[in-house]
């Protein structure tokens, strides 16, 4: 058994001043039962808890550590920019460095503005995406999650689909009457929403890749038939890379299905780790946004100095290393073969998703290609199977609901351990 003293005493005291002793609440391993562990410091490959416990971290901060953690080049770059201060509340070469390098990474952004998180970023873009066409209805997909905006949280997916509550308390009727959903991957249900509702949809909002709900990829053509759905329709097809941005390829989703978003909302990665959002697109839409235009958006921490600092370090970094995303995925690709070799060597027949550096282990027979078919995995199994991960030091998604992330930390020695751990931990479920 793990020592978890330390990890349990800070939980005990968190409970009476923090809900449910976090600020997230997917931290709180509800859906894979047990305790949470409290995190002390990482590096590389690994996390440490608060109890001297080293684990292989396969969630990588819920994406932003793909070089893995404490990665010199960003340290360094935040030490830099650390003696001069860390905020202004002012424009700084740093916004306008960021700015540049973003759209030269992805090639649909022709303008681009910083937030503070992927929340901030998804309400603002389709705040501006009904400014912009006048129009107030949104089309949200089944078990895509945005963030917690009101808008955003009706059959939600992560936290909101983990603890059960896809639609939230709090969220007004006719917030919710604006919000129209379908299911992912299900071109036609979105063909029938939109002539039921004929000109009145703002904006078309997904995750080009699911992470939410775990990994689901795209069916081909799905997204392409989307784009052109919007273009017939006037809707602002907008594509929350929040995930899967400068993580599928230094253009995201876009580049690697060859689609290009009218709005693309950004997070995490972009911060390298510091509290970062941004949207960003189009010349003509993008300057609806004030000052340039009446749609208003503001932060007074936006563009902060040092998340820019990270966040420069981070991305440069990876527009500049030539085979970087090839890399990543082999590693992808091996843990996928190796997990795949130890189901069958189990005689298990689980499905795998996975789209690059994004995978997930269903706990289902079935073919996971929506919320529906993601929801017939057999939950319980999953919380235990995570525990037994956990006890042999692998650190993964505490839920179903959620892909894992992998890291370029990630070495032949790490890659061994998550086999062996694979393994016992579906023998031991199989056993039981
Ligand atoms: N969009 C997507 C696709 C996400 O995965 C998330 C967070 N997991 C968000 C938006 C919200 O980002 P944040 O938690 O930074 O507000």
């Amino acid at each position: 058994m793990l020592n978890q003293n330390r990890s349990n005493q800070l939980f005990e005291r968190a409970q009476n001043f923090i809900p449910g002793g976090v600020n997230s609440p997917v931290r709180a391993f509800r859906a894979v039962g047990g305790k949470p562990l409290f995190m002390q410091k990482a590096k590389g490959a690994y996390l440490y808890d608060e109890d001297g416990n080293r684990y292989i971290d396969m969630i990588n901060s819920w994406g932003p550590m793909i070089l893995g953690h404490a990665h010199e080049g960003v340290q360094q770059a935040i030490a830099r920019a650390l003696p001069d201060s860390l905020s202004f509340g002012a424009p700084t070469a740093r916004e306008v460095e960021m700015a540049e390098l973003i759209i030269s990474m992805v090639p649909s952004i022709e303008k681009v503005r910083m937030v503070n998180s992927g929340t901030e970023a998804t309400m603002s873009a389709i705040r501006l995406a009904r400014g912009f066409t006048g129009r107030d209805k949104i089309i949200k997909l089944e078990g895509c999650y945005h963030g917690h905006g009101d808008s955003f949280l009706i059959a939600a997916g992560s936290g909101a689909l983990t603890m059960g509550t896809p639609d939230s308390p709090g969220v007004t009727r006719g917030t919710a009457l604006d919000t129209l959903i379908a299911p992912y991957n299900n071109l036609q249900a979105i063909e029938q929403l939109v002539s039921e509702n004929k000109g009145a949809i703002a904006a078309l909002i997904l995750e080009p890749v699911a992470g939410n709900m775990g990994c689901i990829a795209p069916q081909p053509g799905y997204l392409q038939g989307l784009r052109s759905l919007c273009d017939r329709e006037g809707i602002v097809l907008i594509f929350d890379e929040v995930m899967t941005g400068f993580r599928l390829a230094k253009g995201g989703a876009q580049e690697r299905f060859g689609v290009q978003a009218d709005l693309t909302t950004l997070g995490k990665i972009i911060g390298g780790g510091m509290p970062v959002g941004a949207y960003g697109g189009r010349r003509d839409i993008m300057d609806f946004v004030s000052p340039s235009g009446p749609v208003y958006q503001a932060g007074t921490l936006s563009g902060n100095p040092i998340a820019m600092a990270a966040g420069m370090a981070m991305l440069s970094y990876l527009n500049e290393q030539t085979d970087f995303y090839q890399q990543l995925d082999a590693i992808a690709n091996r843990i996928v073969s190796d997990l795949k070799e130890v189901l069958q060597q189990l005689g298990l027949r689980y499905t795998i998703n996975q789209v690059g550096s994004m995978y997930s282990l269903f706990f289902t027979e079935q073919n996971v290609i929506d919320y529906d078919t993601a929801k017939t995995s057999d939950t319980e199994r999953f919380g235990r199977y995570f525990r037994h991960m956990l006890e042999q030091g692998v650190y993964l998604a505490p839920s179903q609901y959620e892909t894992l992330f992998v890291s370029a930390a990630l070495g032949e020695q790490e890659l061994q351990q998550l086999k062996t751990a694979s393994y016992e931990s579906l023998k031991a479920l199989n056993r039981a």
